[in-house]
């Protein structure tokens, strides 16, 4: 088994992205069962961090469940506006994400750049806008097959997380996940060393823009296809710190799997 306090000191992060999938009733439900397979497994948080990114209409829903029985697990938003208030139809402010005890948001997933033609300054804007707000943003960076093919594996995730960077200090407390868009979704996940390649990169950024310390600190994540059979090759990786999960995170057993990494694949 892992030490707890590896890799320096960084807690293992593993976060659920459930994209358009359960309402605020079957995330009550979902919640309830994967804290309590956690607390009979004897998982805790300080091992590993669990988080779950729900659709914003459940975060309230969460929130109160979370608070009233005091689980051991931290939720965020897949999203959140630049702005902090106004005429912006359908965007959710930091400052609300705020008042619903959101510890993290997902910002620039690959869906919402190619969906939503989010753009470097886009994703810069709204990484500023939540730290701003107290919520860790969790940026996401990572090349398309094509990218691949034409610049390599690092070019693209490294730009994008340059870019991203530009409203952030030394004091900012950010979590960053290179996730290969080729990987998202298709059941191909990168190998260990094509992930652990491109987070070591991605370190080597935020030492040069952001300083040692910072560096040493940020957890970086991978995702794309991950599952409770892959997670323990990522997690032997020196630059690896945890898992940004899709699909997985919507199956109960399957998550609390790839969140109790430490008890099966090492
Ligand atoms: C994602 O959408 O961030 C993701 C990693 O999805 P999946 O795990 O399904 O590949």
């Amino acid at each position: 088994m892992v030490e707890t306090t590896y890799k320096h000191n960084r807690t293992p992060l593993i976060a659920g992205n459930w994209k358009m999938n359960l309402d605020h009733l079957q995330a009550i439900a979902f919640v309830q069962k994967l804290a309590w397979s956690l607390k009979d497994a004897g998982h805790s948080s300080s091992d590993v961090e669990a988080a779950i990114f729900p659709p914003f209409t459940d975060l309230r829903s969460v929130q109160t469940l979370v608070a009233a029985d005091k689980l051991q697990l931290a939720y965020g938003a897949q999203d959140v506006s630049q702005h902090d208030s106004g005429a912006f139809t359908g965007e959710v402010s930091g400052a609300f994400l705020a008042q619903l005890d959101c510890t993290y948001v997902i910002i620039g997933h690959s869906e919402r750049r190619t969906l939503h033609a989010e753009s470097d300054e886009v994703v810069a804007a709204k990484t500023a806008s939540a730290i701003k707000h107290g919520i860790v943003p969790i940026i996401c960076v990572g090349e398309t097959a094509e990218d691949l093919d034409k610049h390599g594996p690092s070019a693209v995730p490294v730009a994008q997380l340059k870019a991203a960077l530009a409203g952030v200090t030394s004091a900012s407390d950010i979590v960053v996940a290179y996730e290969p868009v080729w990987a998202i979704g298709s059941g191909q996940a990168a190998t260990p060393e094509q992930a652990e390649a491109v987070c070591a990169a991605l370190r080597a950024v935020l030492d040069e823009t952001l300083g040692s310390d910072v560096a040493s600190k940020t957890r970086i994540l991978y995702g794309g296809s991950v599952k409770s059979t892959n997670i323990g090759g990522f997690m032997k990786q020196p630059n690896v710190d945890g898992a940004l999960v899709g699909g997985a995170s919507l199956d109960l057993a399957e998550f609390a799997s790839i969140i109790r990494f430490q008890k099966h694949a090492f």
